[in-house]
């Protein structure tokens, strides 16, 4: 056993920075022995022993009870300095089991002394008893009693080491593994804090701060997650950290990059590559003993695991409400968010969703990754031009929500926000946005119901109103609904063989002759309604339906021009409508070819009948579509001519066969208040261009004998037949044939 821990008091520099530090927390030494010499002997042989830096307190007793009430107050008693023989010549060795078997002190070491040396314990007793030593009164000089005691202290002050250590590690794995439960990084921290200070028996006083990587050139940037006690009155949650003193700890222990402690507080720190750097202030009014020190130790690795986790927790939380492409808030949270504003005062909130016109077509020309660019920029957009308060959110692919107060998200602001282009790779790009609104005023409704409700007004403005807003009303719920109700039954009738064509003759007026048949679709529902094509075929047409419906038509039109011609011998033309959805889709070409091939009769037979907007199209590519139905064989005609208000330069490039003169023109002609010289404009215009011009609507003679003065080729109208199902036609034609 070497010295060189045995400091004499007599030095004073020691003691000094001692009890500087204030915890002069002395060792308690007890002297049992009925010789009150022998008390005086050791007092005087210990006086002024200082052990890793704590003195000693002597504690005497004279009996063996008087031993054992002063060690059932004093349980941090370190040493005994015991008298075999007292009272009774073993109330020594009875006096150690009963610190050691009833009091359970483990730690505390036993000296034992006697005066004659035949009444030493036997070896199975002080291995038992776990006696550290065995002392002659005699041998008690005052070196000896110095080497003897510090021993003894050493062996007690590991014990209580380990003994504390075991403890800490069994609360840190109980802490640990509270913590893990723990959900999201501010309820991580709490819970922190308040493990940490129950490991170290101070108050909970302290805060958590974590440091973003990403305003690293901001050095003294600490955001609170978590602060308890006094510090949670000072500082806020998720607030930069303003205390000077502790961000200058802090800043410390980043700098040594390891955790730090002084008098009076002691900062952890927890740096991750995955996350944040996370540090700890705790103040615990007085310095880490070593022990301590080791137990942070653990406790921080244990708590590394748990923070990267919930970061990972948080991440996947993110995941769940963020729309990670964009970096905003994705529908669940515009729901949620919705739901927490209804809860408030919800008046004069107003929804807003914002679709980006033919976003698809941007996505297939562009490629999906300027289709990711532009979502960005719009959301970049929106979030610079309105106010902090409104909410923006992406809602589903290219449509974005709103919410704030209606004054701020007028249709005519956000419209005028797009006007300028985006800078896309370069290139600038226009493009326009379709609004629905819902106006919050039934806090009964939830989210999701109020973001259907704008969901509503925006489908509806897409198909009506494209570019612009419309506004929810019950009453476009309502149509929705119907129309909703309507695709259904028309899916059902398709399948159950609702639906037929009917064929409206198209008459000659120079000769009277028929010339052909359009091809018009009916449903006549089970119980024998019917339900009119401008009521259907726009639901059809909004569904995508009508390209199925589109090919029946095709198919059933053909196989009964087929028959016709079997049937009278007479070739005659079949005009199909072509709505301008079936035209522009891509398999459009092959759809038509497949059956233009295999007809049994000639394709020229055929007239496709597209209206004005489809010329609107790109041209170059429905002059490509024109020339390849040209090369096919079969003919092509602009139905309701003259409606589109469009401008007909588009006559001179594109290579059509016929002009349908619209209804509503044949109707006005003769009246005296609108008389309108359409027709006859149209007519000499499919003159000059070559074009056959039919009249459609012509509902009486005098419209007749009007267009045959005109010229015009042919006319078609209930002045000459009805649409008719097929049955009837045979009929109809039989008559017409027999009849010139
Ligand atoms: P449309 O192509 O302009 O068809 C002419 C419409 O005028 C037909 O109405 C026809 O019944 C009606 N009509 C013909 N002559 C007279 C007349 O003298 N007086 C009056 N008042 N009406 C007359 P319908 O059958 O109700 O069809 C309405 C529209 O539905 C069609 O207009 C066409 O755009 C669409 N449609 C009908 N069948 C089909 C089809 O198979 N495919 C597509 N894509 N659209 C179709
Ligand atoms: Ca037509
Ligand atoms: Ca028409």
């Amino acid at each position: 056993m070497s010295d060189e821990l045995i400091v004499f008091a007599e030095e004073p520099q020691r003691q000094a920075s001692s009890e500087a530090k204030g915890s002069l927390r002395p060792w308690k030494v007890l002297v049992v022995d009925d010789d009150r010499d022998v008390h005086e002997a050791t007092k005087f042989g210990l006086k002024g022993l200082v052990f890793m830096n704590q003195p000693l307190q002597l504690l005497h007793a004279y009996s063996a009870d008087e031993a054992r009430a002063l060690l059932t107050q004093h349980e941090d008693v370190a040493v005994v300095l015991l008298d075999v023989v007292m009272e009774t010549e073993t109330a020594g060795l009875d006096l150690v089991r009963v610190i050691r078997h009833d009091l359970q002190m483990t730690n505390c070491r036993i000296i034992l002394r006697t005066g004659q040396p035949g009444y030493a314990p036997e070896i199975e007793v002080i291995l038992k008893y776990d006696i550290n030593d065995y002392k002659n009164k005699a041998d008690l000089t005052r070196t000896r009693l110095y080497t003897s005691v510090t021993a003894a202290l050493r062996s007690y002050s590991e014990m209580v080491t380990i003994d504390t250590s075991r403890r800490g590690l069994e609360q840190i794995v109980r802490a640990s593994s509270e913590l893990m439960s723990r959900h999201g990084i501010n309820d991580l921290a709490n819970g922190i804090i308040t493990q940490l200070s129950a490991l170290l028996g101070v108050p909970e006083e302290g805060i958590i701060c974590c440091r973003s990587k990403i305003t690293e050139q901001d050095e003294h940037q600490f955001i609170i997650v978590a602060a308890s006690g006094k510090q949670a009155i000072k500082a806020q949650n998720a607030r930069p950290l303003e205390d000077p003193d502790i961000k200058q700890m802090l800043q410390r222990a980043i700098s040594e990059q390891r955790s730090i402690d002084d008098e009076h507080a002691c900062v952890l720190y927890f740096p991750s590559e995955m996350r944040d750097d996370i540090l700890l202030y705790l103040d615990i009014q007085r310095p880490l003993e070593e022990t301590e020190h080791q137990i942070l130790e653990v406790f921080c690795s244990n708590i590394s695991v748990c923070l990267d986790n919930a970061t990972i927790l948080d991440r996947l939380h993110n995941h769940a409400y963020f729309d990670s492409l964009l970096d905003i808030p994705n529908r669940i949270s515009f729901a949620n968010h919705i739901d927490k504003m209804l809860l408030g005062q919800s008046h004069n909130l107003m929804l807003s969703l914002i679709d980006i016109d033919h976003f698809s077509g941007i996505n297939d020309t562009l490629g999906a990754q300027s289709g990711d660019e532009l979502l960005r920029l719009v959301a970049q957009r929106l979030t610079e031009m309105l106010p902090a308060e409104v909410f923006v959110s992406r809602v589903s692919g290219d449509t974005f929500g709103l919410l704030g107060p209606r004054s701020l998200l007028e249709p005519a602001r956000i419209k005028a926000g797009f006007f300028d282009p985006f800078s896309l790779f370069g290139d600038e790009l226009v493009i326009s946005v379709t609004q629905g609104y819902y106006q919050l005023n039934d806090s009964n409704l939830r989210g999701n119901d109020a973001i259907k409700r704008a969901n509503i007004a925006l489908k509806r403005a897409k198909t009506i109103v494209r570019g612009e807003a419309i506004e929810y009303t019950q009453e476009i719920e309502r149509e929705t609904h119907q129309r909703m109700l309507l695709l259904q039954g028309l899916r059902r009738a398709y399948n159950d063989n609702e639906l037929f064509l009917a064929y409206q003759p198209q008459i000659d007026l120079r000769t009277g002759q028929v010339t052909g048949f359009e091809a018009l679709m009916r449903w006549r529902t089970k119980n024998g309604t019917m339900i009119g094509p401008q009521e259907f075929i726009p639901v059809a047409e909004s569904s995508g339906m009508i390209i199925p419906l589109g090919k029946w038509v095709m198919d059933t039109a053909m196989a009964d021009l087929v028959r016709l011609e079997q049937q009278f011998g007479l070739k005659l033309q079949m005009g199909i409508n072509i709505s301008s959805l079936q035209f522009r889709h891509p398999n459009f070409l092959h759809t038509i070819r497949s059956r233009l091939d295999r007809l049994e009769v000639s394709a020229s037979q055929i007239e496709f009948e597209v209206t004005e907007s489809v010329a609107m199209m790109d041209t170059e590519n429905v002059r490509e579509i024109l020339a390849t139905i040209h090369e096919y064989g079969a003919q092509v005609a602009i139905d309701d001519f003259g409606t589109g208000f469009s401008c007909l330069s588009y006559l001179e490039t594109l290579n059509f066969d016929r002009l349908k003169i619209d209804k509503s023109f044949v109707d006005k002609m003769l009246d005296e208040h609108t008389s309108t010289h359409i027709p006859e404009m149209i007519i000499s215009l499919g003159k000059d261009l070559n074009m056959q011009v039919i009249a459609e609507g012509v509902e009486t003679l005098e419209q007749m004998e009007h267009l045959r003065q005109l010229d015009c080729d042919q006319a078609q109208g209930f002045y000459f037949a009805r649409p008719m199902e097929f049955s009837q036609l045979q009929k109809w034609l039989q008559l017409h044939l027999a009849g010139d």
